[in-house]
């Protein structure tokens, strides 16, 4: 049973004055109309009526695209006033919004509050201020811990979005930016690779050679260790990646350059449990080793692929079985992307034969390796 459904209701953002370089709203504007009020009502009883049987615990309403507190008053009123009727009868339980930190301050949190909005999501995307200069994000780290600060004293649930790949980025500045945002103690992050998406700023700087995107490879590393800095905060991480859409479709189209991947998240979780499982199969290994020295190669840590315990290159000699397990929600991850990490274990250790097992009592996300 889904636990926690979400009703997303798009609002692209007419007349932000920003000009961010990654930011296809004004295509977006142009391409598609806000919902009127009648219509956002009729988006919210649409998904309700495929949220029954059993109803899920948790429904929230969720009011996306640009900047929410940056339309006018009255818009925002109409809109507001429709998710709080049907959290009045008992339909949705929380009312969702995203914002820019420069767009949030006392009268702004104080109007949202008469709404009983629950969640504000900051679009902060960086805490470097070079990166935000370059990415003409038009505020500064200031901003997002001035405004993270006070959504937390007002009382709303908090969440941290975070852009990895910008302008000015780098892995170190990616991760400081992972760790600041522990320190504004947001209660959820998304992280996001940057997509170059045809028709925006950034697009134009990748055709004239003044912006290089981040690799696959870079992005993967930088991603995980943000992951993992998060999560070890105790911060859920509810989006890693952009969803494929109309505008960031499955194939790729309207992106440029090998910004997008489909499958991100797995990418990351899948990368995740692997090296949660070979520094588990390493220490097994070296206490094997310190037990009969005979069975294991002189280094774990020199291991290679296709070199055996005899230090022979090809060798197939068995040296012992391991099980990696997990829980089945976890399971695709444990395999990795197409199987990744599944290959990698049997070429990176081709004198151990690996089962890969799911285990219902342990807790998703966790990995454990055994010998036998
Ligand atoms: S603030 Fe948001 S909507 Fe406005 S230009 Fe920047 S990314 Fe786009």
């Amino acid at each position: 049973m889904k636990r926690h459904a979400i009703i997303p209701i798009f609002i692209p953002h007419q007349g932000c004055p920003n000009d961010c370089a990654l930011c296809n709203q004004r295509l977006v504007t142009a391409r598609s109309a806000a919902p009127s009020a009648p219509e956002m009502a009729a988006a919210m009883d649409a998904w309700l009526s495929t949220l029954t049987n059993p109803r899920p615990p948790v429904i929230e309403v969720a009011l996306y695209g640009g900047s929410f507190t940056g339309l006018p008053r009255d818009q925002q009123a109409r809109y507001l006033q429709i998710a709080l009727s049907y959290k009045q009868q008992g339909l949705v339980d929380r009312i969702r919004l995203s914002t820019r930190p420069d767009y949030i301050d006392e009268d702004i949190l104080l109007f949202l509050k008469g709404f009983q909005v629950d969640v504000i999501e900051l679009g902060a995307q960086s805490f470097d201020q070079e990166v935000l200069r370059l990415s003409n994000r038009g505020h500064d780290s200031a901003a997002i811990y001035q405004s993270s600060r006070l959504i937390r004293r007002f009382g709303f649930t908090l969440g941290l979005q975070l852009m990895v790949g910008l302008p000015g980025d780098s892995y170190e500045k990616a991760l400081f930016s992972a760790r600041e945002a522990v320190f504004c103690r947001p209660a959820m992050a998304r992280l996001y690779p940057t997509v170059i998406l045809e028709g925006t700023d950034l697009s134009r700087r990748y055709k004239e050679g003044l912006y290089r995107p981040f690799s696959q490879e870079e992005m993967l590393r930088a991603t995980k260790d943000m992951y993992r800095i998060l999560t070890g905060a105790g911060i859920q991480i509810i989006r890693v990646g952009l969803k494929s859409s109309d505008l960031v479709r499955n194939d790729g189209q309207g992106v440029l350059g090998n910004s997008f991947h489909p499958a991100f998240r797995q990418l990351v979780e899948g990368e995740l449990a692997k090296e949660d499982l070979e520094e588990q199969l390493l220490s097994l290994l070296s206490r094997r080793k310190t037990q009969a020295p005979s069975l294991c190669p002189s280094s774990p840590s020199s291991f290679s692929p296709l070199s055996d315990s005899s230090g022979k290159a090809g060798g197939k000699k068995q040296i012992g079985r391991v099980r990696f397990l997990c829980h089945p929600r976890s399971f695709s991850n444990m395999l990795g992307n197409k199987g990744r990490n599944r290959a990698y274990f049997q070429n990176r250790y081709p004198f151990l034969t690996f089962r890969f097992q799911t285990d219902s009592s342990m807790k998703p996300g966790l990995y454990r390796a055994l010998m036998e």
